[in-house]
């Protein structure tokens, strides 16, 4: 079994959660296996270090961008940040708004978190509408930061969140 297919086989679907219709990827027993968990920060670190060499920072995305983020970061030798829902984070921030399913949410970042031309590569567990991460982009680009990539550990393509992240470019494991 390679690593790719352990990651796979280990992310569980789970219909009609967390309303009817949807089908919600749970990529807990992942963290669970500690060959799983590393081989996800292996293919994540070989990724940037041969597509993005130059990254400064890695940014996860509220909440599971920080299971991975962190991980990642420490592989690179690079700092982590995090990109937080609205209310949980001290002192100057930025925020934006953006729009779920139901509804709008904010994220923020802390101000000095990200400072003019540095480059970071955005992480979250997985991409949907890309309405999350598009928001995150917003939050860098509000910092002058340069968004390098995204990573993510499950995309799901019917949604198209790659397009509507166009042009930064994603990067995803495993695909539905
Ligand atoms: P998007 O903004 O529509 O791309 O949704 C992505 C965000 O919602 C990410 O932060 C995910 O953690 C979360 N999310 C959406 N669907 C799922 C799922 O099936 N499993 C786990 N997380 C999900």
């Amino acid at each position: 079994e390679s690593d790719l297919e352990l990651i796979t086989r280990l992310i569980r679907p789970f219909p009609d959660f967390p309303s009817k219709g949807i089908v919600f990827r749970d990529i807990c027993p992942v963290l669970k296996n500690p060959a799983a968990l590393a081989a996800v920060i292996d293919l994540f670190e070989q990724h940037v270090r041969q597509t993005h060499p130059l990254v400064d920072l890695v940014v996860g995305i509220d909440a599971r961008g920080f299971l991975f983020g962190p991980l990642l970061a420490q592989r690179l030798g690079v700092g982590f940040v995090m990109v937080r829902k609205k209310g949980k984070l001290p002192g100057p921030r930025v925020s934006v708004g953006y729009t779920l399913e139901y509804g709008t949410a904010e994220a923020e970042i802390q101000e000095d978190a990200v400072s003019a031309g540095q480059k970071v590569v955005l992480i979250d567990d997985l991409l949907a509408t890309g309405g999350t991460l598009f928001a995150a982009c917003e939050l860098m680009k509000q910092r002058r930061a340069d968004v390098l990539g995204c990573l993510v550990v499950v995309e799901l393509n019917d949604l198209s969140g790659a397009d509507k992240l166009k042009p930064h470019s994603v990067f995803s494991l495993v695909r539905y």
